[in-house]
């Protein structure tokens, strides 16, 4: 399915937890290529949510790190701004929740904290939580539960299904979701919404059609492809871009301290990152300086590896 272009609406959606690193720069990147290239609308959403890893510091430079590439936007939050928020939008996620709940669709979860966690977060190769088995707990053993005095997580309870999409990138996908073991925590005991329910609403009211990021949230995919469906929407299309690798082979990361936009802006120029960028996306065959503005004609997806691109040591 092709998009409209005059209804092409993308988005930045960063977690102002550090400084942006090299893998997320290169997804910004694409992010911005995707929508312009079609003529759409680019938003920037703040994914704010958990107020123990959020700083507001880290979300200006991370703002002011996109424009420095020329990476715009035309929609969304700007610095000193509410709008876009996801930790300002918790009555949006409360209203989802009672939807869902409505439908039979949430129950209480009493397992332990880490459990939780992991659960929580969209890391994959994390153990879930296949082990829980609150959804089957009865009237008696929730009452026993609830007397204990724990605050219970809310997890959504899925149905066994198939979920097939289109990736933009990596083409045709199937994933089946398991009921019990597939189920996940949409709000934590500590009452923050997770980052499944949030993202979902999120695009659902955002009017989000592309979501281009990056491979290693491809597993999260089905779950909120079947969130949205629950709530009555239409999920995006979404285009998952490869994952920088270090020659070992590890996933970068924010704590890869020197290749992060500290780093760059001290020693670079826009023009030159953005060369490196373009080259590691296996949009151009050379490194040479260029303009985000002058990417946008010749983009395509199909110059873009599928493999995890490997960044050379002597960046
Ligand atoms: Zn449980």
């Amino acid at each position: 399915m092709k998009s409209d272009s005059t209804t092409v609406r993308g988005r930045f959606a960063p977690s102002p937890s550090g400084r942006l690193h090299l893998g997320n720069m290169l997804s910004s990147l694409l992010a911005w290529l995707d929508v312009r290239s079609l003529g759409g609308t680019m938003l920037f959403r703040l994914e704010d949510l958990d107020p123990d890893r959020s700083w507001m510091r880290y979300a200006e430079q991370m703002a002011d790190d996109l424009l420095w590439l020329g990476l715009d936007w035309d929609e969304g939050w700007r610095p000193g701004s509410d709008a876009f928020r996801q930790g300002l939008r918790a009555q949006r996620y409360a209203a989802a929740l009672d939807t869902l709940q409505q439908r039979g669709r949430v129950y209480d979860c009493y397992c332990s904290r880490a459990e939780r966690l992991a659960a929580s977060a969209p890391h994959p190769g994390e153990p879930g939580d296949s082990g829980c088995r609150c959804r089957l707990l009865s009237a008696e053993e929730l009452q026993t539960r609830q007397r204990l005095g724990r605050r219970p997580a809310r997890k959504l309870a899925v149905d066994t299904c198939e979920i097939r999409w289109n990736d933009g990138h990596y083409g045709p996908q199937r994933h089946e979701l398991r009921a019990g073991t597939d189920d996940f925590i949409i709000r934590r005991s500590d009452g923050v919404f997770a980052y499944q329910l949030a993202v979902s609403v999120d695009d659902m009211e955002m009017g989000v059609t592309r979501v281009v990021r990056a491979h290693d949230l491809l597993d999260s995919t089905p779950r909120q492809i079947w969130l949205i469906r629950q709530l009555g929407g239409l999920p995006p299309e979404y285009c998952h871009a490869p994952l920088l690798v270090a020659p070992d082979g590890r996933k970068l990361s924010k704590r890869e301290g020197d290749l992060n936009m500290e780093y760059f802006r001290l020693h670079d120029t826009p023009e030159k990152l953005l060369g490196i960028l373009a080259k590691l996306a296996g949009l151009r065959d050379t490194d040479a300086p260029v303009s985000a503005a002058e990417l946008i004609e010749d983009f395509s997806w199909d110059k873009v590896p599928k493999q995890n691109v490997i960044v050379p040591e002597n960046l």
